[in-house]
């Protein structure tokens, strides 16, 4: 039996630990049995209910993931270094994915180097279904626009499922139109094309509409019939079995101290444009304004426009965390922290990734069309009209040359800055301070 308590209800007190004890008092309740959250605050709350709501609590594992936390911990436990990679391959081998007598089927555990090509430009993207909203869904549409219109997003076009059932079909069609060219162009952008051909199911795999292990199953079929190639199945279980996993394992690894890192010292504000989507930078525009509109962004998205200009900047991770926490719709934060503070923009100092995912406009035009319709010139390092990524990538550079000297990864390309003469590095720190004053200096939330 459920008793729903409505955001609306007069006597709802806006607070899960008192909203408990009304329950308790309502119904005659022995004890209390949960399951456990996805944020370590919530966490250490529950685990002091017992007292003060005076009834047992039993906090339950979540079983919908592949790992437990202590499975994690017990893998972690007196390595040097946590690789995603070898994690990976612990889990397909217990849990027997794409394995056959032991060994990763087609003679590889990774496709990575398959997986990173250029979208042809007649190759048109399937999109995903959308569901019309029913009853329950518009009422709740009326409710947030009434209590929330102020908020960053936008309730127009809104088409995401909201049963399991409707996110089975979704994942489903996502199986037959999109899986067999998801691992190519996994790292493919392109302007007005929000999803190219990506699952689209976090937000219904985090909040429990979509099962892991159904859907990594699916997907292995889908290999096994013929009907998608083993880059493509490969690249979408890794990211799964993978990296959801591994980023929550870390996460709960790491925290409490985790969300405080800030190894590269990063202190300035979110520029203004991250709310509003209003600037010149074509990459930044598409995606912001898409994530207005879908609560929704890819991972080379998230990753190499909105984090890799942040990371560039050096906004303060509180700052950038609280924007990847209120704009997309899957985040929660055991998913979002460890991949901004890891993956986007190194706040962890390498936990996560063996060097930062700093690029220039470079990287940005070989993999979308973003660069062809915008005002800056990407091939431009300084001066009038020069792409700010790549002005902003070559001041990071320079300004954290001590800290990357001895990080094998990062060798090649300080190589490329040493051979760079001093007047150049000089007119791009100078240009790149002007830059960042500027819209750096206005960034409040709107
Ligand atoms: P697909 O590309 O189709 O991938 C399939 C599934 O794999 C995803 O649905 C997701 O469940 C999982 N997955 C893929 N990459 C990751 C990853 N790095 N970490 C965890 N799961 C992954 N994902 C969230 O679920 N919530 C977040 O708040 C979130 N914040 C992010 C912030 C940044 C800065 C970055 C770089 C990544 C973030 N991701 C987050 C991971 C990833 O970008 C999204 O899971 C993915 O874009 C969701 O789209 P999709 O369902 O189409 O994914
Ligand atoms: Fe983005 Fe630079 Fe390309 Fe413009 S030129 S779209 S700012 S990478």
């Amino acid at each position: 039996r459920v008793d729903y308590v409505k955001l609306d209800d007069a006597s709802n007190t806006g607070d899960l630990k008192s909203e408990a004890k009304r329950a308790l008092q309502r119904h005659a309740c022995e004890r209390i049995v949960v399951t456990e959250p996805g944020e370590w605050r919530l966490l250490k709350d529950l685990e002091g209910w017992a007292e003060e709501l005076g009834v047992p609590v039993e906090i339950r594992t979540d079983d919908r993931f592949f790992c437990s936390r202590e499975d994690f911990a017990n893998w972690a436990e007196g390595r040097k270094s946590l690789r995603m990679e070898y994690f990976y391959r612990r889990l397909r081998r217990r849990e027997g994915i794409l394995i056959e007598d032991g060994e990763p089927v087609g003679g590889r555990w990774n496709f990575d180097k398959d997986n990173r090509k250029a979208l042809p430009d007649d190759l048109d993207a399937p999109k995903p279904k959308g569901v019309k909203p029913d009853r329950i869904t518009r009422e709740v549409l009326e409710l947030v626009e009434a209590r929330f219109s102020d908020h960053f997003g936008s309730l127009e076009g809104f088409d995401l499922c909201v049963t399991g059932d409707q996110a089975e079909k979704a994942f489903e069609d996502f199986v037959q139109r999109r899986l067999p060219d998801f691992g190519d162009y996994q790292d493919a952008m392109r302007a007005g094309e929000p999803t190219l051909f990506h699952g689209v199911i976090s937000f219904y795999l985090n909040a429990g509409l979509l099962d892991p292990r159904a859907v990594c199953a699916r997907a292995e079929t889908a290999w096994r019939d013929g009907t998608a190639s083993i880059n493509a199945v490969e690249g979408f279980i890794r990211q799964i079995l993978g990296w959801r996993e591994f980023v929550r394992g870390l996460y709960w690894l790491k925290m409490p101290d985790y969300k405080e890192m800030n190894a590269l010292n990063a202190k300035r504000a979110l520029p203004a444009f991250y709310w509003t989507g209003e600037t010149d930078m074509a990459c930044i525009a598409d995606v912001v304004a898409q994530t207005k509109k879908l609560a929704y962004a890819h991972h080379i998205q998230r990753l190499m426009v909105t984090g890799n200009f942040a990371l560039l900047a050096g906004v303060a991770p509180a700052e950038v965390n609280e924007w990847y926490m209120i704009v997309y719709a899957d985040a929660y934060e055991w998913v979002e922290l460890p991949n901004v503070q890891g993956m986007a923009i190194f706040a962890d100092g390498g936990i996560m990734a063996t060097k930062p995912y700093a690029a220039s406009g470079k990287y940005i035009d070989r993999m979308s069309d973003y660069c062809k319709g915008c005002r800056y010139d990407v091939r431009k390092r300084t001066g009038e009209g020069a792409c700010p990524f790549n002005l902003l990538y070559w001041n990071f550079l320079a300004e954290h040359r001590k800290s990357f000297e001895n990080n094998p990864r990062m060798a090649m390309i300080l190589r490329t800055l040493e051979r760079m003469d001093d007047k150049e590095i000089k007119s791009i720190r100078k240009e790149a301070k002007a830059l960042l004053e500027e819209i750096c200096a206005d960034g409040e939330q709107p």
